[in-house]
């Protein structure tokens, strides 16, 4: 399948566009970095990257929340810094018309 815009890379090898999100397993594995092999945290992460690519695909944009999953992150050690859910604002997009509806915001769970 043909992505039909792509946006951008990000650090993660991740990339995304109007239709299409692919995530990259490769610099999410902690022993990248050199730590010891960690199953369930690559798990997190990935998960997290998913949430984040698919929110780009309703077209969300990078928020300034550090904890929400749309943050940036340029370093895979700053996924574990985030939530696997949207923030107030991110969640409020998504259920706007035309969006869909996909997860509640932190703080009112759905
Ligand atoms: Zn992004
Ligand atoms: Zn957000």
């Amino acid at each position: 399948m043909q992505p039909r815009r792509l946006h951008h890379t990000t650090d993660q090898g991740t990339l995304w566009c109007t239709h299409v999100g692919v995530a990259s397993l490769y610099r999410l594995l902690p022993e990248y970095a050199g730590a010891p092999q960690d199953i369930g945290r690559m798990r997190e992460r990935l998960e997290k990257e998913v949430l984040h690519e698919l929110g780009h695909t309703f077209g969300l944009v990078h928020c300034r929340q550090p904890w929400c999953v749309m943050a940036a992150s340029r370093l895979p050690e700053e996924i574990d810094l985030k939530d696997l859910q949207f923030c107030d604002a991110c969640a409020e997009y998504l259920q706007r018309p035309g969006r869909g509806s996909v997860v509640g915001g932190r703080d009112h769970p759905r």
